[in-house]
């Protein structure tokens, strides 16, 4: 489901991609903007989009940075309809490490909207159709950005710090465990309340998707400890089994 992504440019040798599906939410935005006020409100609309979604890139660049850091290595950054993803060529199990990385993106959004509430203020919830209300939408959108990936929902930010947290007195294994079911009840709920309380489909898909990743991502640790395990086991049998090429007794005289 991850394929189908075009290749845009590189950033410190992270590739930066775009899923094909992105595009349609750019038409989406594109033609709700014409229809609600012709050329004008499409500028607008797309503009937001994008510059949204440079936000989102920002918040992953400021996790990929961190990882780096830490001698990560981040092979991209793939930006979705529903948000973006750092690929890491392995998530560090030492707690600090990981929950510095995972600080990392949410506090980009914070540090943007402060810049921006510095420079248009912090405004009200109808924008004006200019450079300010622009800028105001946008702190919104980052604040809203910064605390949503707060949420202790694995294996979003919040759901990550939960699990380093955890790892700091449990086995890593035991706190992804406790992290993701943690998460996955309440992205069951969150994505109930969205269906059939404020019927936003869209935010309920969301949790849907958030469970599910939850879960993968919960068997992708499991079985990597398994697959360790199974390597252990084996090296200490070979070490344990008596040499095999033992030298033939020598005959006596
Ligand atoms: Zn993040």
């Amino acid at each position: 489901m991850f394929g189908w992504s075009i290749n845009l440019f590189r950033i410190r040798g992270i590739q930066l991609a775009v899923h094909a599906s992105f595009f349609l939410l750019l038409a989406y935005a594109a033609y709700e903007g014409w229809a609600a006020g012709g050329w004008e409100q499409l500028l607008w609309s797309t503009g937001i989009l994008l510059a949204f979604f440079a936000c989102v890139v920002l918040h992953e660049l400021g996790h990929s940075f961190t990882a780096m850091h830490f001698g990560v290595g981040v092979r991209r950054i793939l930006l979705m309809p529903i948000g973006g993803m750092a690929e890491f060529d392995a998530i560090p199990r030492q707690p600090s490490r990981e929950l510095l990385i995972t600080l990392a993106g949410p506090a980009v959004n914070f540090l943007i909207a402060a810049i921006l509430w510095a420079v248009v203020g912090f405004g009200g919830d109808d924008y004006p159709a200019d450079a300010e209300g622009f800028g105001q939408l946008l702190l919104h959108a980052n604040l809203l950005m910064g605390l949503f990936n707060l949420l202790p929902v694995f294996p979003m930010d919040g759901g990550r710090i939960l699990r380093a947290l955890l790892a700091t007195r449990l086995p890593y294994l035991r706190a992804t465990f406790w992290a993701a079911n943690i998460g996955k009840v309440l992205a069951a709920i969150a994505a109930c309340l969205a269906a059939f309380v404020f019927h936003n489909y869209l935010t309920a898909f969301l949790f849907a998707f958030i469970y599910l990743a939850g879960d993968a991502e919960y068997r992708a640790v499991l079985r990597r400890d398994l697959e360790d395990a199974h390597w252990r086991a084996m090296a200490a049998r070979m070490y344990a089994a008596p040499a095999v090429a033992e030298e033939p007794p020598l005959l006596g005289p």
